[in-house]
């Protein structure tokens, strides 16, 4: 089922997760484990991220360098499938213009249309790990807005190869991303808005946000997106912090704010046995807050802590 549907059909707030690919190597059975204590809650979707591959140099025996491409957590699109089949639930794998040619990306989506997977999040991607700015592939996208129109192009039986007749049309339903506190490189907030509502005017079904974890930022954000004539629901991205450390990664990873208040009692914990306790009740109080003002999905990053979103979606 469509994500679209289910919040058109939904009486209540629902519950998303979002989860990464295992890194290579490791198997998928950490990953269910990962999933089960999650499921008695009955998400409506489940997303899994995409990793595009990166280029490290590894020594060669003679001292010299070699420069080799490695993917560490491949695999989104057969998660989602496994994910599917395990737990009767419908997934949402993301889909990047970064490292894709357009045919690459043609085959993915054909791919997903026969395994019964009808949900794609589109999304740039970020640089890769060796370029100071986000570079397409050679024909490749160089923006969300144009993957997307690639997906509403298949959604209309348009494949790359023209002369194909009576083709089959996908019914891709699609998210796009948001940023409540302005993407890194927009200009200002209004440029990066008027992006979004491209995305949107293009096809894009609903939007989820990065995290945020002054929910005064998201209100902020949909009155703005609302006040531009953008319409579809807008789905707020939350994360749980668990160690003192994501004081500064997560902002310098994500270009978000952390505010004062969190982060003083962050600053006077102990340990991350402590850290986990504050930001298991923040991530609470955001979500009640967030509830209560009607929003359509509460969307959990759950990135390696199922506990603490265990513990607040059952206290919701
Ligand atoms: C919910 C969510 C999930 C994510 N999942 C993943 C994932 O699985 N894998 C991954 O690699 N990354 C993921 N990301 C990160 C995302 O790929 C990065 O934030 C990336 O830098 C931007 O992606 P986007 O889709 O928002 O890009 P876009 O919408 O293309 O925007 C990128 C930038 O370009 C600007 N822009 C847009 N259109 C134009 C235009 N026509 N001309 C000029 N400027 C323009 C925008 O204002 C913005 O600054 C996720 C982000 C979010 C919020």
């Amino acid at each position: 089922m469509k994500v679209i549907d289910h919040i058109n059909a939904a009486k209540d707030t629902l519950i998303s997760f979002e989860v990464l690919p295992p890194l290579k190597g490791k198997g998928i059975e950490a990953l269910y484990r990962h999933l089960d204590p999650l499921m008695e809650f009955k998400p409506s979707f489940i997303n899994v991220t995409y990793h595009r591959s990166e280029h490290v140099f590894k020594k060669n025996a003679d001292g010299t360098f070699q420069k080799v491409v490695v993917r560490k957590r491949p695999g989104t699109e057969s998660i989602c499938a496994a994910i599917m089949n395990r737990y009767n639930v419908d997934t949402v794998p993301h889909l990047i213009c970064g490292g894709f040619g357009i045919n690459e990306t043609e085959d993915a989506l054909i791919n997903l249309h026969y395994l019964g997977i009808d949900n794609v999040l589109v999304l740039r991607g970020d640089a890769a790990k060796n370029e100071s700015t986000f570079e397409p592939e050679p024909g490749g996208h160089k923006y969300a807005v144009d993957l997307l129109r690639q997906v509403m192009n298949l959604n209309s039986g348009i494949y790359l190869e023209e002369e194909l007749r009576d083709t089959h049309k996908t019914k891709f339903c699609i998210g796009v991303a948001g940023y409540p506190e302005k993407h890194f490189e927009a200009p200002n907030m209004d440029t990066d808005l008027q992006y979004l509502k491209n995305k949107v005017d293009a096809g894009a079904d609903y939007i989820i946000t990065q995290m945020f974890f002054d929910n005064a930022c998201f209100h902020s954000f949909v009155k703005s997106c609302r006040a531009i004539g953008i319409t579809v629901p807008i789905i707020p991205g939350l994360k749980p912090i668990t160690t003192k450390k994501q004081l500064t990664i997560l902002p310098k990873t994500f270009y978000i704010d952390l505010p004062n208040d969190l982060s003083a009692e962050i600053l006077k914990c102990k340990s991350d046995e402590e850290v986990a306790q504050v930001g298991t009740e923040w991530l609470l109080e955001q979500s009640k807050d967030l509830k209560r003002a009607g929003v359509p999905v509460l969307h959990y990053y759950t990135l390696g802590k199922p506990d603490v979103v265990v513990n607040v979606v059952k206290n919701l």
